[in-house]
């Protein structure tokens, strides 16, 4: 519906008022539905190292397949969750069915999992997860919890609150898409992280003639070093070419996850080619 109202000129202007709302309800109740009828699943994406690609673990992430629309990116609908507070039931959902799944995986490989800023500010956050990894009997050791940066510079006082927690449970927390957001220096420094994922933005340019290669190459190098200084592991993403690898060997960058490995692969096949092939 579009309300008309007076334009500076004296002519109607017309905007769009309750459109994107009715939109909003939508896309929200299907999203319920989607939880409550089962659509949403996980695909696992290897982490490797860079030098031999022996196998880490998997990073879980969640895809939504609408019975109309097809699979939904969850950069689509994760900021709608966040805001509707459904992302609460989704990311359980995720952290339990990602638990379960990785328990048959063997040790010492880990699983990597996404969590909102907005799960981690619920008060009940960590009492869950210490209560599923009880339940599952999954070594907290083998599992990280990956946030991304935007999310500590939004609300650093809460998440570094809920970092300690999770540090006093012994599961890890690692720092995503590290140099994208607005995080400082000074948030690395108090948040008491694990690791940093090095974004994509910086690998994909990696191998870029002149000046633009050089510089991704200076800030990778540059955090690593970083890292290194502050004993932090450091996970590269969005690994697509060889050559890409071969510039983070040099480089002395340790995981690597992307295409060039594998993209997330649904569960069993990840068993096939990842766990089955090991030696
Ligand atoms: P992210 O955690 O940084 O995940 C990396 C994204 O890059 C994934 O997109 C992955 O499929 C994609 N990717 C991996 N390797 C490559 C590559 O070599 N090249 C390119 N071009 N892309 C690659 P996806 O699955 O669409 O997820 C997007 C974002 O949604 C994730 O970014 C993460 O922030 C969020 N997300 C995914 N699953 C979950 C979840 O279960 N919970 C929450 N809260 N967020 C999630
Ligand atoms: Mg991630
Ligand atoms: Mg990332
Ligand atoms: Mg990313």
């Amino acid at each position: 519906m579009y309300l008309a109202k007076r334009g500076g000129e004296g002519h109607a202007v017309f905007t769009p008022v309750t459109q994107p709302r009715i939109a909003h309800l939508t896309l929200e109740s299907a999203l319920y539905e989607a939880l409550r009828g089962g659509q949403f699943t996980l695909v696992f994406q290897p982490q490797v190292r860079v030098v031999d690609r022996g196998l880490i673990g998997a990073e879980v992430l969640v895809r939504w397949t609408h019975p109309d629309l097809g699979v939904i990116s969850p950069a689509e609908f994760i900021p709608l969750a966040e805001a509707t507070g459904l992302i609460d039931g989704i990311g359980a959902f995720v952290l339990r069915a990602a638990l379960s799944e990785a328990l048959t995986w063997p040790a010492p490989l880990r699983l990597s999992v996404n969590v909102s800023p907005v799960q981690l500010r619920h008060p009940q956050f960590t009492g869950r997860l210490a209560a599923l990894l009880a339940e599952t009997g999954f070594d907290p050791a083998r599992l990280t919890l990956e946030v991304t940066e935007t999310a500590f510079i939004n609300d650093l006082s809460a998440v570094t609150g809920a970092v300690r927690a999770l540090r006093a449970l012994g599961v890890r927390v690692t720092v995503d898409d590290f140099g994208t957001g607005y995080s400082t220096l000074m948030t690395l420094r108090d948040l008491l992280a694990h690791e940093l994922k090095i974004d994509r933005a910086f690998v994909r340019e990696l191998c870029a003639p002149g000046r633009k290669g050089s510089q991704n190459r200076a800030i990778v190098q540059a955090t690593l070093g970083l890292a290194q200084a502050l004993g932090l592991q450091v996970v590269a993403e969005g690994v697509e070419t060889q050559a890409q690898a071969d510039l983070l060997a040099e480089l002395g960058c340790p995981v690597m996850q992307g295409y060039l490995i594998a993209p997330g692969l649904d569960a069993e096949t990840f068993r096939q080619q990842f766990l089955n092939a090991r030696t």
